[in-house]
Parts: structure tokens; sequence; C-alpha cells
């Protein structure tokens, strides 16, 4: 009952060229159901690599990435993106809100985009924000909001269409320490009610203790 597993997992940029970069070689991860996990990684390791992978935006070069049960390593381009709208969400170290739209508007959007009718939309968007505690400011933009709200925002808008698997890249890593406790506890909260399973790659390992397992990634020493 796994919702993630990468078996085997390899990549190399730029193969058969002076320029080749060896990233991943036979790497294995699995998230189980309502797992968290956390991902520690020296820089350069191929963390930024792994999570583009396991979030169906890039290739390995082989093994295999199960998500759901399903085999998605063979498929085009169509189903991955459906599967990636429709069972992952993302948390960047940088919020990405659309500058334009409204906070709730922001979590809205990507519902709209799934089919999701406007009024229930709305509903789970202001939902969500309730449960982050901003409701006051549904109705800023991202610019008038602090760097704590907007990344409580994004993780709203990374779980607005319900995805069974959360992706985030340093969530927190953008903010200061107070301020990055704090939202941290409140995106593991949500995690948690939602019962959503999650692989959050992190450089603070007091926030990796909080997590129920911890992955390490070494950088792969190159065989001459
Ligand atoms: P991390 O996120 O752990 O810092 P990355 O996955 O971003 O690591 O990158 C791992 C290695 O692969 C680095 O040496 C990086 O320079 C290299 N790399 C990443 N993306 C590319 C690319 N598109 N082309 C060539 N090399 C790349
Ligand atoms: P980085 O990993 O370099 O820090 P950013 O945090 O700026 O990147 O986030 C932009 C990332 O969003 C890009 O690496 C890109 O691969 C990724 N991306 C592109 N399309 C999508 C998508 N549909 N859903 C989620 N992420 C995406």
């Amino acid at each position: 009952n796994d919702v993630l597993r990468l078996e085997g997992i390899a990549k190399t940029y730029n193969p058969g060229t002076p320029g080749a970069v060896e990233v991943l070689r036979g790497l294995d991860l699995t998230v189980a159901r309502g797992e968290v996990v956390a991902l520690i990684a020296p820089s350069g390791a191929g963390k930024s690599t792994l999570l583009h992978i396991a979030g169906l935006l890039d290739t390995p070069d082989a093994g295999r990435v199960v998500l759901n049960g399903r085999d998605m390593t063979g498929l085009g381009d169509k189903p991955r993106t459906e599967a990636r709208r429709r069972e992952l969400g993302f948390v960047y170290q940088f919020h990405h809100l659309l500058p334009e739209f409204s906070a709730l508007e922001n979590i809205v959007l990507p519902q709209l985009a799934n089919g999701v009718a406007e009024r229930a939309a709305q509903a789970r968007a202001a939902g969500l924000l309730d449960r982050v505690g901003l409701s006051a400011r549904a109705g800023h933009r991202p610019a008038a909001l602090s760097g704590g709200e907007q990344q409580r925002v994004a993780f709203c808008r990374a779980l607005a269409n319900a995805p069974a698997l959360l992706l985030a890249d340093e969530p927190t890593g953008n903010l200061d320490p107070a301020t990055s406790d704090r939202v941290f506890d409140m995106l593991m909260a949500l995690v948690r009610e939602t019962g959503l399973s999650a692989l959050i790659a992190t450089h603070n390992m007091d926030l990796a203790g909080r997590m129920d397992r911890v992955m390490r990634m070494d950088k792969i020493v190159a065989s001459p």
C-alpha cells in the first residue's frame, strides 16, 4: 500500500558527452500511505532531480516510478500530466503564487482546471485558508502577504485538488527560523488532517526529526 515507489532509478544528464553528470544510480524509495518522509541531501546530490522524477516532470534513464500502484514509467505526456494534476501536490521554497490573483483565487484556479464547479472550489479554498488561519487574508494578493502567509497559501494551493502525495522542496527554506518552525507545524497539521502522504526535502534536521522517517541521499562518487 505505497503511494509512491521508486525502484532502481538512474539518471545521467548529457549522457555520452564530456559534460555527462551521473546523478542517480539504483535509487529505491517508497512512501507509504499516510507517511511523511524527510529527504536529506547535500547540495548537488540530486534532490531536485529526484523530486522532478517523482513528480513526473522528468523521466529516469532506468528504473520504475509507481504512483498509487500504477507504473508511470512508460506512459506518455498526457496521462502523466493528468496524474500530476490529480494525484500530486507541489510546494517549493518560493511560493510561485499568481501575483494578479487573490489568495483565495490562487487556490480556486487549480480546481477549476480539474473541472470542479466554481462554488465548490471556492468553498474548499475557503476551508483550507481557514485551517491555516488565513480567512481574513483570503482577498489579498500575494504581494500584500508576509512570507509565512504566502507559503501557507502555497500549501493550500498544493492541497486544492486533494492529492495523494505532496512533494515539497525546502517548503520553509525561505523563512526566518521562528516563522519556519511555526509554518512547518501548520503544514504538518494539514497533512495529518487530510491523511496525505508527503516527501519533503529539507536541510533542517529539526524539521526532519518531526517527520515519520528520514531518507538520506549521498552524492554519487563517479566510477572511473
Ligand atoms: P540538488 O537538488 O541535490 O542540489 P540537482 O538534482 O539539482 O541536485 O543536481 C544534481 C547534479 O546534476 C548537479 O551536479 C547539477 O549540476 C546537475 N544537473 C542538474 N540538472 C542538470 C541539467 N539539466 N543538465 C546538466 N546537469 C544538471
Ligand atoms: P527549483 O527546483 O530550481 O528551485 P523552483 O522552486 O523555481 O525550481 O520551481 C519551479 C519548478 O517548477 C521547476 O523546476 C519546474 O520543473 C517545476 N514545474 C514545472 N511545471 C510544473 C508543474 N506543472 N507542476 C509542478 N511543478 C512544475
